[in-house]
Order: C-alpha cells, then sequence, then structure tokens
C-alpha cells in the first residue's frame, strides 16, 4: 500500500473536449515488423509544431483513482499537460519518485519497451540499455543555454549532469533515475525555453565523452558489486574487503587461469573462494602468503616471502604433486585463517577503483 502523501486532487489540465476526442489509449503501441518500425499510439505528426499543453508539475500534481493501486504506471497526457481526467484519471498524475521501480520492459507510462530504438531515437526506449540521458536539440543558441536548460528540467526530477553544446543548440540532461528522464522526454517534446523554439526532443545515443562511458561503466560495475555482496556469506565479503594491496596482484596472477593478459571479472574471480566450483581456481585462496611461506619452507622468516610466493604463484600446475602432508597442513591453515577475525573491513567499495579524477 502506498503512503499518501497527496491529500488535493489532481487538477484537470484542460476542457474535456479541448483534445475533440477522448484521449487514444496510452499503452498498446505495435511493432511493425515489415518496417521494423513503431506505429500507433504515439503520433509525432506534428513534430515542428508547438506541444499543444504544458505540464505544471506544482499546479496539476494530485492524487488519482491510480494512487494506492499499486503497480500503477504514470499518465502519459499529464506529463504533455493534456489530461482531462483530473483525479478520475486511472494513471499517476505526479513525477516518479526516487523510489519508483518500473519493470526493465516498459517505461514510466507502462508502454512496451523494444530492443532497439527507432532510428530517430524517438518513442519510449530500448529495454537493452538503462537510459537516462535526454538530448535536445534545437535550442535557441545564446551563451546561457546551461542554465536554460538546467531551469526548465530541473522540473521533471533529480538531475544528474547537464552538457551542453552552446554553439549548436543541443544539450544532454541526465537524470539520477530512468523513470524522471523517461518522463522529462515527454513533457518538454516539442515545447519552448524561454525563446519561441520548438524543441527537438529524443533519447541520447550512447554518450560519447569517454569520462561519461567510464562513469557509466562504473556504476554498471558498482550495481554489480552490491548484487554479489549480498549474494554471498558476510565473512567472505568482510575477507574481500580486508584485502591488502598484495591481494590485488595475487588476484591479477591466479585469475588469469593460465591465460595470458586474461583478468577474469569480479563476477566470475569473486564466485570463486570457499564456495568455488573449480578447486584449482580456489586453491591457497584463503591462505595468505606468510601462511603459505611456512608450510612450504618450515619457516617464517620474511625473507623467504618472496620465493615463496613465486611458487604459490605456480600453484595450479604443480598441485597434484602435493605430498599429502602438505595437503593436510594446508587444510589445516585454511581452517585457522578463516576462523581469525577478519582484518577491519574497508569502508571502500568492494571493487577497488583507480582515483576518479574527472570533472
Ligand atoms: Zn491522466
Amino acid at each position: 500500500m502506498a503512503p499518501i502523501r497527496k491529500k488535493r486532487p489532481a487538477r484537470p489540465q484542460v476542457e474535456p473536449d479541448f483534445l475533440g476526442s477522448e484521449p487514444p489509449p496510452q499503452t498498446g503501441t505495435t511493432f511493425n515488423i515489415w518496417y521494423n518500425k513503431w506505429a500507433g499510439g504515439d503520433h509525432e505528426a506534428y513534430q515542428q509544431t508547438k506541444a499543444k499543453g504544458r505540464c505544471n508539475i506544482a499546479r496539476d500534481s494530485g492524487y488519482t483513482k491510480a494512487d494506492g493501486v499499486s503497480g500503477s504506471h504514470f499518465c502519459l497526457f499529464f506529463a504533455r499537460g493534456l489530461c482531462p481526467r483530473g483525479a478520475d484519471c486511472t494513471y499517476l498524475h505526479r513525477l516518479p519518485r526516487p523510489d519508483t521501480i518500473v519493470s526493465p520492459n516498459v517505461d514510466c507510462f507502462g508502454r512496451d519497451k523494444f530492443s532497439g530504438y527507432r532510428d530517430d531515437m524517438g518513442g519510449v526506449g530500448s529495454f537493452l540499455r538503462q537510459n537516462r540521458t535526454v538530448y535536445i536539440g534545437r535550442i535557441h543558441v545564446t551563451d546561457d543555454i546551461e542554465e536554460i536548460v538546467a531551469r526548465h528540467f530541473a522540473e521533471w526530477g533529480k538531475i544528474e549532469r547537464i552538457r551542453v553544446l552552446n554553439s549548436r543548440g543541443v544539450a544532454f540532461v541526465t537524470y539520477v533515475n530512468e523513470a524522471n528522464a523517461e518522463f522529462a522526454k515527454e513533457a518538454m517534446a516539442h515545447q519552448s525555453l524561454d525563446h519561441d523554439e520548438v524543441l527537438n526532443v529524443r533519447w541520447a545515443t550512447e554518450d560519447p565523452n569517454p569520462m561519461a562511458r567510464a562513469r557509466e561503466a562504473r556504476r554498471i560495475e558498482e550495481q554489480a558489486a552490491e548484487a554479489i555482496r549480498r549474494a554471498l556469506p558476510a565473512e567472505f565479503i568482510a575477507e574481500i574487503e580486508g584485502k591488502d594491496p598484495e591481494a590485488r596482484k595475487r588476484r591479477k596472477v591466479q585469475s588469469s587461469y593460465g591465460l595470458e593478459g586474461y583478468e577474469a571479472p569480479d563476477e566470475i574471480y569473486f564466485a570463486q573462494g570457499p564456495n568455488a566450483i573449480n578447486p584449482a581456481g580456489r586453491q591457497g585462496y584463503e591462505v595468505d602468503h606468510q601462511e603459505q611461506a611456512m608450510i612450504e619452507d618450515g619457516t617464517a622468516g620474511e625473507s623467504e616471502v618472496p620465493a615463496a610466493q613465486e611458487q604459490q604463484q605456480s600453484l595450479p600446475q604443480s598441485a597434484g604433486v602435493f605430498s599429502s602432508s602438505t595437503l593436510a597442513a594446508l587444510s589445516k591453515a585454511k581452517i585457522a585463517v578463516s576462523s581469525k577475525p577478519a582484518t577491519p573491513a574497508s569502508t571502500g567499495p568492494l571493487v577497488a577503483y583507480d582515483s576518479d579524477d574527472d570533472e
């Protein structure tokens, strides 16, 4: 049951006869397999003419019949400032919130996504890629485009960043949440900013800025790391996070699995360890190098460590020739290591990144 935050009924944005007829159904766009294009639902014939309405969140939003119904979608006509139904509407008349969760197969308006984008990057978008960046073209060229764009687009949700190509009258607005990007794209289609332009609003193609691409890759990696963190036993995570810099070097060697230049990605490498499917992949994994030195040489001298490490690195190949006493010592050491309290876990992310020096 959704919390009721709006005591105010949604306000009809236009008179019932404003559109001449009932708005067409919000969902049900169809994919024309012969032309590889979408048809219906989202008419864009009026592309060059200014939008007929404009949503005003502060003035127009309020509760509708959709509030309190789980799985409700947002009203496309509300986003366009054209819904005559007000509180009687069966779609939500408000902005997506940070906790809004929409199935990846539909947009926040409940329209089906497809595997590809439309040729002109209009329409609903792709379910294969989370897209939070809206492209805005045909902006009247002035020196203060960024300020103008920020002012107009902040109305539709929290903005992560804005990039502007001043001389070309183009801007890219990235929202924190995909649902707000979807809302903004509909709300600002064919609108004007401070001048009498008619905006061309589309999905951005992949951001050509390498910094932005690296940032997005990092974000996805962090999401993956978080998923792994939730899936693995807590003590195993603590061990990974508490590891010293040597762990990175060891990992580089161990996770190559004998393939030169290959380093297993986190999800594969971290899937090793106590629960590894492949025993060779976890050989010596839980044993830190000092203990390894003791086992191999019967000494724990500091000077022995480098040689022992070298030996350790060749373990996958030589694992078959271990004496039974070495194996017994190894398994004892494993028990000793895994039962000792984990090194204080760093508060940093699971995956160690190089310093973030962009921006
Ligand atoms: Zn509505």
